[in-house]
């Protein structure tokens, strides 16, 4: 489903105590409040008759967690709700929740307020009440408070939609397994049975030759058309045009049995290549920016991490979301700065000019020079992100980092590369990330932010690790050790 095609629920609760005749203005409020959003967010909110009683919350919940384009529930007490009556509904829900704290006038109406506008507006109490249960409940919830109409107010609603999407998403996803992980490599691996009960991943393993026949079925025909698409997204900057038609024979074999297969995310491994004749490169990359998700050397977490952070991300127009490695420092005392690469497989949509295709050597991988995207990638304020599977849980590292303009050519290695400055600065950065036991693998999005993730990763009960401009080694480690605590506690 695109993130057009999913909607959120707003559920407003009151009591039967103030009369019957305030439920109309209650339910003309939040049809006007729903409209509004649905106008400025990413996706529609739609307002549900408001509640009164625990058995139609509980019904409504049940409706939620059935409705597979229900992504989520919003609540907001325009009334004072009791929350005895929630008990039984936010006991069910399974829906990510968010609890809203608005009032429906901005200001206080000074000359007419009165008893009546008392009874009908109570948020700002009514909303506490609901709080204590949803706290008390330990029920895993975003608030967000402020004015309905207040843009960062909506923005926050905005950040928590696209990871209740990425939820959605993750818990339908397929993850493709070309081969197995990179022999010996720990990071990159994990376990697959945690990551669908926690995230919902199905990851399936097919031998190459499951693939390598697919390859061979390809047409020329097919071939043809897939050239054509090459060139209407990049440069040929090559002559080496067999090469290149060679990644467009991968890709459409790929594409194909991702699609008949239902996966939504890919792995390769250049250790177990066959009797494929070149790793997939050009085909890897033009897959990522059809939005499939994608890994090298068997690394099918960061797969599918790319795959659900472009979903979430869909329909933003700044930047891009691509597969990401840590590949060379920059030591240049005061400008410090890392290069992000892979040795072929860096997503187009990252590109700051239209990417060329080339056809080079590899040194590794032991066969033909493949085709693959060379481009250097945009400016802009970005974050990487990594999941690693600490044994007991699935942790989440993120990085605000700053992606830099790359004004060298680096004529001797020809791959796609980013160049950044990561927050506090390269040092500590590398030292949280190493501490924390992140991965060299990562995705970077220049349009998601860390809020966005931090929602995804509590919307998914996994731990969120943020290193961030304002990070400190020492009350860093303290974090990670508390964290350890907690989990071991079982909490
Ligand atoms: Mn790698």
């Amino acid at each position: 489903m695109a993130i057009k095609e999913y909607e959120f629920w707003f559920v407003v609760g009151t009591q039967h105590l103030y009369g019957e005749e305030i439920f109309a203005d209650i339910n003309s409020h939040a049809q006007e409040m729903c409209s509004e959003w649905s106008d400025k967010l990413p996706c529609r909110v739609v307002a549900k008759p408001c509640v009164k009683t625990s058995a139609e919350i509980l019904d409504i919940m049940r409706q939620a967690n059935n409705d597979l384009a229900c992504a989520g529930v919003i609540t907001w007490m325009h009334t004072f709700s009791p929350s005895k009556m929630w008990i039984a509904g936010l006991s069910e829900l399974s829906k990510p929740y968010l609890h809203v704290n608005t009032q429906y006038n901005r200001d206080i109406p000074w000359d007419s307020i009165d008893m009546d506008f008392m009874n009908l507006n109570q948020s700002a109490h009514g909303d506490r009440e609901h709080g204590y249960i949803h706290a008390r409940m330990r029920k895993k919830v975003k608030v967000a408070a402020g004015y309905w109409k207040d843009e960062a107010f909506q923005n926050k609603i905005g950040i928590w939609m696209r990871a209740a999407v990425g939820a959605a998403e993750s818990r339908k996803l397929r993850v493709l397994r070309i081969s197995d992980n990179m022999r010996n490599v720990a990071v990159t691996d994990g376990d697959k049975i945690e990551a669908q009960i926690k995230l919902g991943w199905q990851v399936d393993h097919y031998g190459v030759g499951d693939i390598i026949r697919c390859v061979e079925n390809v047409t020329d025909a097919e071939i043809d058309a897939q050239m054509a698409e090459y060139e209407q997204y990049y440069d040929m900057d090559t002559d080496n045009i067999e090469a290149v038609r060679y990644q467009a024979r991968e890709e459409v074999a790929i594409k194909k049995f991702l699609d008949e297969n239902g996966f939504g995310a890919f792995h390769t491994n250049f250790e177990d290549l066959q009797q494929l004749r070149q790793l997939p490169g050009l085909a890897s990359q033009d897959l990522m920016r059809q939005g499939y998700g994608f890994g090298a050397e068997g690394d099918w977490k960061v797969a599918a991490m790319t795959r659900i952070m472009k979903l979430m991300a869909e329909g933003m127009t700044d930047g891009g979301t691509a597969f990401m490695e840590d590949y060379t420092y920059h030591f240049e005392p005061g400008n410090e700065m890392l290069l992000g690469s892979h040795m072929l497989e860096v997503c187009p949509t990252i590109a700051a000019d239209k990417p060329k295709i080339q056809v080079h050597p590899l040194g590794i991988g032991d066969r033909e020079d493949p085709a693959r995207l060379v481009f250097k990638a945009q400016t802009g304020n970005a974050i990487v992100v990594t999941l690693v599977d600490m044994g007991d849980r699935l942790r989440m590292i993120v990085n605000d980092v700053e992606c830099k303009e790359q004004t060298n050519d680096m004529p001797k290695l020809p791959v796609a590369g980013v160049l950044w400055k990561p927050m506090p600065c390269l040092q500590t950065s590398a030292e949280a990330w190493i501490y924390a036991g992140g991965a060299h693998h990562s995705v970077l999005s220049y349009s998601l932010t860390a809020e966005h993730m931090r929602d995804f990763a509590e919307i998914m009960g996994i731990e969120f690790i943020h290193i961030n401009k304002d990070t400190e080694i020492n009350s860093f480690k303290k974090e990670l050790f508390y964290n350890d605590v907690a989990y071991k506690l079982g909490m």
